[in-house]
Parts: C-alpha cells; sequence; structure tokens
C-alpha cells in the first residue's frame, strides 16, 4: 500500500520503519524536518520501568503547593485554566489506585520490549550507536525520604521491573558526581537512553528515505474521504496527495487531525522544558531522576541535559524560559560543582492523554486509517513498540501487545 505518515517525530519514523518493512510505499507529511517537535529535546531516557502513568495516587493533594511555587514541577496558565478544567479532572480520576495499577500494566506491556522493537530499526540504520544501555539511577536525600515513592517502586517491581537498592558507598562509587546530596538510590539496570533524541531520529528518517520513502514539508488540513476509506490527504498548499491508508501520528498536534476523521479525544499538551549544560564537567554515566528535585539528568551528546516541568498553556504562546531557569537553579543544587557557563534552553509539547496511555489503533469507522499519539512523556520509551504494533495492525495480523487499553475510541 501507499500510506501516508503524518508526522515526523519519533512515533511517525518509527511507525514509516516498521512498515517498510512489510514493503509498504510511504510518504511522509510534516510541517517541519524530522525529530524537530518534541522529539527534539528531550531527555532521551528509554525505560522499561517507565510504566508508571503521571497522575499517581495522592498526587491532588500537592498540586494546590506546586501552583504557589513558582519554582514548583507544576504550572496552569491562569487564562488557559477554563479550556482544561475538565481534562483535569479526568486527569485526577485516573490517579486511583485501582487505575494507576491498570495503566502500569498496559504501560509496561508496550515499554517491556523497548529494545526488541528499536533493535532491527537500529541495526538496519547503522544507528546503534545513538542507544546505549547504561541503567537508570533514582536518587534521593535519604532512604526514608524515598518511601515516599515506595507504593510506585513496589508497583513497577510486580510487574517485573528489576530495581536494585543501593546505599550511599555504592552510589557515591557509581557516580562520585552524586556525592553530598544524594544517601540513598534504586538502580534500574535494564534501563537506556539515547545521546541525542533527534539524531536518532532523523537517523531512522534517512534510512527510511534511503529505502524509498518521500517526504513533504506541509501541512495536513483535513483529508479526502470515501463511505469508510480515506483515499488521500488534503495538504495547506492546496494539493491532495492520494494514498491507500493513512497514520496520523502528529504529536500534540493530533487532535485536530483526529477531528477530521470523526473522533474526537481529550489531548493536551504538556509543555515541557529542558536546559542542556554545553560546558558541563561532569562525568556521569547513568541516567538520573531525581524525584525530590523532580529533575531528569541524562549526559548527552551535546552535554548535560536536565530536563522536566509540566506547564498548561496551550500549543499557541511562546515558551516561557522561566521554567528552564529553574531546571537550571535546581541542577545546580543537585551538583553545586557544576560548570554552567554554557547552557541551551528548549521547550517542548508533550502529547497526552489523561489517562497517560497512547493512542494506538485503527479510527473507528474507518477502514484504513489508523492513529498513533498521546505518549506524553513517554514517546522515546514507546515509540518502536507502537511502530510495530501499527504495522501489525495494517497488515491485519494479531498484535504483540495487548491494544485494548489504547483503543482510540476509549474517552
Ligand atoms: C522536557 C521533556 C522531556 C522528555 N523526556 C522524555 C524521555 O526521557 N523519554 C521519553 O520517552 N519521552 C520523553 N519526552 C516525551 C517525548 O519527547 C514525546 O512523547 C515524543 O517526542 C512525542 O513524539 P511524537 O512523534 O508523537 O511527536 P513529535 O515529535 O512532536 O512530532 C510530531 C510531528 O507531527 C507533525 N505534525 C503535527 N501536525 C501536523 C499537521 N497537521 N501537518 C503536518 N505535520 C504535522 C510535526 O510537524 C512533527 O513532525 C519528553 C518530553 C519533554 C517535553
Amino acid at each position: 500500500m501507499h500510506i501516508v505518515v503524518i508526522g515526523t517525530g519519533i512515533v511517525g519514523v518509527c511507525s514509516a520503519a516498521w512498515l517498510q518493512r512489510d514493503g509498504h510505499r510511504i510518504t511522509f507529511v510534516s510541517r517541519e524536518p524530522a525529530g524537530e517537535a518534541c522529539s527534539f529535546g528531550n531527555a532521551g531516557s528509554l525505560s522499561p520501568s517507565a510504566c508508571l502513568p503521571v497522575g499517581m495516587p495522592g498526587m491532588w493533594k500537592q498540586v494546590p503547593g506546586w501552583l504557589r511555587d513558582p519554582e514548583g514541577p507544576l504550572t496552569i496558565a491562569p487564562s488557559y485554566l477554563p479550556f482544561m478544567a475538565g481534562w483535569l479532572l479526568r486527569f485526577l480520576r485516573h490517579s486511583r489506585p485501582q487505575e494507576v495499577v491498570r495503566i502500569a500494566t498496559a504501560l509496561r506491556s508496550l515499554l517491556a520490549p523497548i529494545f526488541d522493537s528499536y533493535g532491527p530499526l537500529l541495526e538496519h540504520a547503522g544507528a546503534k550507536d545513538w542507544v546505549r544501555r547504561t541503567g537508570c539511577l533514582y536518587v534521593y536525600g535519604s532512604p526514608e525520604s524515598a518511601r515516599r515513592w515506595q507504593w510506585g517502586m513496589d508497583l513497577r517491581r510486580s510487574l517485573g521491573v528489576q530495581l536494585r537498592d543501593i546505599g550511599r558507598e555504592e552510589l557515591e562509587a557509581l557516580e562520585p558526581d552524586l556525592r553530598g546530596k544524594f544517601r540513598f538510590g534504586i538502580l534500574a539496570p535494564e534501563n537506556g537512553s539515547t545521546l541525542d533524541p533527534s539524531r536518532l531520529v532523523k537517523a531512522l528518517h534517512a534510512q527510511c528515505v534511503a529505502d524509498g520513502a518521500q517526504e513533504r514539508l506541509d501541512e495536513v488540513t483535513g483529508f479526502a474521504r470515501q463511505g469508510d476509506a480515506v483515499r488521500g490527504v488534503r495538504l495547506a498548499s492546496g494539493e491532495t496527495l492520494a494514498c491507500d491508508g493513512v497514520v496520523v501520528a502528529g504529536g500534540a498536534w493530533s487532535g485536530a487531525l483526529t477531528r477530521e476523521l470523526g473522533l474526537s479525544v481529550p489531548l493536551e499538551t504538556q509543555r515541557g522544558y529542558h536546559v542542556t549544560v554545553q560546558s558541563s564537567n561532569l562525568q556521569l554515566r547513568h541516567t538520573v531522576m531525581a524525584s525530590e528535585y523532580n529533575l531528569m539528568v541524562n549526559p548527552m551528546a551535546s552535554g548535560l541535559r536536565l530536563a522536566g516541568s509540566v506547564e498548561f498553556a496551550g500549543l499557541r504562546p511562546p515558551p516561557n524560559y522561566r521554567r528552564a531557569d529553574v531546571l537550571l537553579k535546581k541542577g545546580q543544587e543537585m551538583f553545586p560543582h557544576l560548570d554552567t557557563t554554557r547552557t541551551t534552553q528548549w521547550m517542548g509539547h508533550r502529547p497526552c492523554l489523561p489517562d497517560s496511555l497512547p493512542v494506538i489503533g485503527r479510527a473507528p469507522r474507518l477502514a484504513n486509517a489508523w492513529l498513533a499519539f498521546g505518549h506524553g512523556h513517554l514517546g522515546m520509551c514507546g515509540g518502536a513498540s507502537t511502530g510495530r504494533e501499527i504495522a501489525h495492525l495494517v497488515a491485519g495480523r494479531p498484535t504483540q501487545v495487548d491494544l485494548t487499553p489504547f483503543r482510540p475510541d476509549r474517552f
């Protein structure tokens, strides 16, 4: 089939790569070059352990304090609140313990095969060097403070995630740069990360093009439909691109596209930020998640990346780089000796559904439109597995992951 893949972030590119392996002809349509939207500047963590939803039991009690704190991990633009109050209520409903267990079970099924599903794509694209499996360290000021997160860690363990508690001495031996602030850690040895998410996406995309994919830098404005089939994709330039099928992988912008296909999904953007410390003098080897600081730290090709923050303000307003300044300040608290003379900042739109699960499936009432978006904080982790499942769906093969929790019409 000739399949148009909308979006050249990690999800669109992995979907195309898996579809090509079944012999399909691909045309990408994207507003910008591959790996430039949310897949550009994320923290690059590839974590089979990252199976917990964003909304956790009891979190609602912390929300008012976070919102009052200008340096807190969460902010909501006051003018935006009326537009997303309903979304927030749904989000809170999905943070009840039973729901969290259900969601974590589903996420684990998608994330456990991360490296199996990336493997063939990286091998074929000669991009194996962009991924390493050095493990992730969850770090805490003390064993007592780690107890706040214990319920979630126990849930991870119950789902088969390998985690090992490590005391102060071993932590300091593993990562001397963590000395001083952190006295307890949990090592997730199976985790990995990418040295540069954008370059990883670009490498996979370049291989798709080398294998015959076409690309149009344009905006999709709608679809030409006939009965239950999509026959073409309408572009802002006025042209309609004929196709035998379409995959919507438009990240945080997928809501408008999906509405054109007759389905409404509660997709929100959680804007997140990074600071990359190019002048970093640290020798970190692991990805580090410091929950007390709400900060993910990853040593990358371009420097030390400090990433995090959740900002609800919609797709249009420009970045508020005070959020990135807060990340840098927290990084300096964690690593007082960090050389911060050269830094870059970035903001990206995480595509988020209120249950923290992506949408993966065929659009209801359409024979040849597949949806793959809404990966929230986990698009790098889930991109390749999603692509593989999309290829199974297009081929009519049984899926490897039970996709019931990811159904597009679940809302
Ligand atoms: C600060 C931060 C840290 C993060 N850290 C991690 C992490 O460590 N690990 C992890 O797994 N995830 C992480 N994420 C999340 C991850 O970055 C996203 O889930 C992922 O990049 C989403 O990929 P995507 O392909 O769905 O969307 P994107 O990369 O945003 O791509 C969307 C594509 O769709 C195109 N598009 C949209 N609408 C249209 C249209 N109408 N016409 C044409 N093209 C269109 C865009 O041009 C773009 O090419 C983080 C995110 C942030 C913000």
